[in-house]
């Protein structure tokens, strides 16, 4: 069965009965029919105790991901089985990867959330009532301008681009304002995929709605000809963010669904790990730690990106820490990282000559990721995600070469027996996050400034010789310099193939430079991105995106979602 014909077979739970397992009362509960619902934070009852969080992190992943969401869901079944009580903190999908290449984010096989398709479509609708915020944003600065212009808002200097929660390349680069003195002022414009929004990290990175609030008016959407930023609070008289909170005020109220073994899970926020910080929203996870023993959370892509992220800026957004580290490794991104092309690692059939070989070579990826994630400070261990292709010697083979690393490592069958396929790893985690008191710490003072945070995640995090700076970059980052405003963390916007810039360089490169090539102020979400390379912040659909093969069928049956 595939995953889609897994979900729909599944005989879900009243979310009250869910909502009841972790103490969440039927006061807090705000229901969107059978299986989801808003939970209202300010109502649930909690004891005071704070849970353990585990973070679930991977290697440098195929195109097609290496199980990370699988892995998270699957475990925390597991943690379930072996007793401890645990839920599950997961970003929400975006639509972008659901119609273009990679998929859904709700787990696959016999370890996925649940209903799949409501989670992987509109859910509850946070997603446009996020991208609706910020478009309210972009329209109040361009509204300002059209009438009178106050402020004296340079429109060439417009920073803060619509968003729209697609691949749609040909909004990439856009002119608004065209059709006479009535339309406005024409300018160059552009439009970003809602995931890497200023507005999604607010969102995912605010403790309650007063934060969110504070923080949107932090926003700096332009310059004045006399080159001083605008902020949202200066927009009108009480500032924009007031009206875009009003639009997010239900949104952020975290989503509770289950997996398909009743595990609560708690689906909020979704920035991509790329081009954004990559987690699921910090309300979410706090209240998973308020509500169960053992929390399990994601970030995303490899642990150079979501990892190094959550260390620097969620965690301390939030005011938690990882306790413990599960990396999701496969054999098929340890031999694409070898060389092997995704035919042979996803087909490799009978003849399997060359691929130990691939493995040894590819193998310098995940040791790379181990040591990395070694020096953040919490105990770690491995979760071998076993694809239906692998052999028992190259299942095996992974699982030395761990222990050769010094860390633990178990085969993971979750895809396909859920829970009852991680329990030796579960046992093993509620061991160590019993033994340890350590937890992941950030690398940086908050003193440290930008150029020393980039240059320490080139050279330390990616394993790269340098760092370059275009003459763009250079400007912005003298500016910052200058005014003292470069002490924040650095959100690094980077393909997720490869530890350098350059997403065909797989396996662990370091003879690299990585080229930053424009600097973004995020004075709301409180960092700065740095784009590297030639990555884009509205990603394109493939030759053959994924939409090609769905459809719905008379009875309203959904077709080819996954
Ligand atoms: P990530 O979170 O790392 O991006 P996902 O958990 O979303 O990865 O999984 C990516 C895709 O791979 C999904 O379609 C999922 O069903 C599939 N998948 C994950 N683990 C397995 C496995 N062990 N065997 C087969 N398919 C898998």
């Amino acid at each position: 069965m595939n995953d889609a014909e897994i979900s729909a077979a599944a005989r879900l739970q009243p979310i009250s009965e869910i909502a009841s397992t972790v103490n969440i009362t039927d006061e807090a509960l705000i229901p969107y029919g059978h299986h989801m619902a808003k939970v209202d934070t300010d109502k649930i009852n909690t004891s005071g105790k704070r849970g353990k969080l585990v973070l679930v992190t991977a290697v440098s992943p195929t195109p097609a991901g290496e199980g990370k969401s699988t892995v998270s869901v699957g475990l925390a079944d597991a943690l379930n089985l072996v007793g401890s009580q645990t839920m599950v903190a997961l970003r929400e999908p975006s639509l972008g990867p659901v119609f273009g290449m990679k998929g859904g984010a709700t787990g696959g096989g016999y370890a996925q959330v649940v209903p799949m398709e409501s989670i992987n479509l509109h859910f509850t609708g946070d997603f446009h009532a996020l991208s609706a915020a910020h478009n309210l944003l972009c329209n109040l600065v361009d509204n300002h301008v059209y009438h009178g212009n106050e402020l004296g808002i340079d429109g060439r200097t417009i920073r803060i681009k619509r968003v729209l929660d697609m691949n749609d390349r040909n909004l990439r680069n856009v002119v608004v304002g065209l059709g006479g003195r009535t339309s406005g002022t024409p300018r160059e414009d552009g439009f970003e995929i809602t995931v890497a929004s200023e507005t999604m990290a607010v969102f995912c990175l605010s403790r309650d709605l007063n934060d969110l609030k504070e923080r949107f008016s932090r926003i700096v959407v332009a310059e004045t000809y006399d080159r001083k930023p605008v902020t949202a609070a200066q927009l009108g008289p009480n500032g924009a963010q007031g009206a875009m909170t009003i639009l997010l005020r239900d949104a952020l109220r975290p989503n509770l669904v289950q997996s398909l073994a009743g595990t609560p899970a708690l689906i909020h926020g979704g920035p991509f790990a790329n081009i954004a910080h990559g987690a699921n929203s910090v309300i979410a996870t706090n209240t998973a730690l308020d509500l169960a023993e053992t929390v399990v959370t994601e970030a995303g892509f490899g642990a150079d990106l979501g990892a190094e992220k959550f260390v620097n800026i969620t965690g301390p957004a939030g005011g938690f820490a990882a306790d413990a580290v599960t990396v999701v490794a496969t054999v098929r991104s340890v031999k694409y990282n070898g060389g092997l092309s995704l035919d042979e690692v996803n087909n490799p059939g009978d003849d399997r000559s060359g691929h130990i070989d691939a493995m040894e070579k590819g193998s310098e990826n995940l040791a790379r990721h181990l040591k990395n994630i070694k020096s953040f400070g919490a105990p770690v261990v491995v979760a071998i995600n076993q694809f239906p292709q692998d052999t028992d010697e190259e299942l095996q083979w992974v699982k030395d070469f761990c222990k050769q690393q010094g860390v633990h490592a178990s085969v993971v069958s979750v895809w396909a027996n859920g829970g009852e396929g991680a329990k030796e790893l579960a046992s093993h985690l509620v061991d160590v996050l019993k033994d340890s008191d350590e937890s992941v710490q950030p690398m940086f003072s908050p003193e440290t400034g930008i150029r020393e945070r980039i240059e320490h995640i080139v050279t330390n995090v990616y394993g790269g010789e340098g760092v370059d700076f275009s003459s763009t970059a250079e400007k912005q980052l003298k500016q910052l310099e200058d005014a003292g405003e470069d002490k924040v963390p650095v959100c690094m916007a980077k393909t997720q193939y490869s530890f350098s810039d350059d997403p065909k360089t797989l396996g662990a490169p370091s003879d690299f430079r990585v080229t930053i090539r424009e600097l973004n102020v995020r004075a709301g979400a409180g960092f700065v991105v740095a784009l590297t390379g030639s990555i884009l912040t509205m990603p394109g659909l493939p030759s053959e995106p994924a939409s090609d093969n769905m459809d719905v069928d008379e009875e309203g049956q959904i077709l080819g979602l996954f």
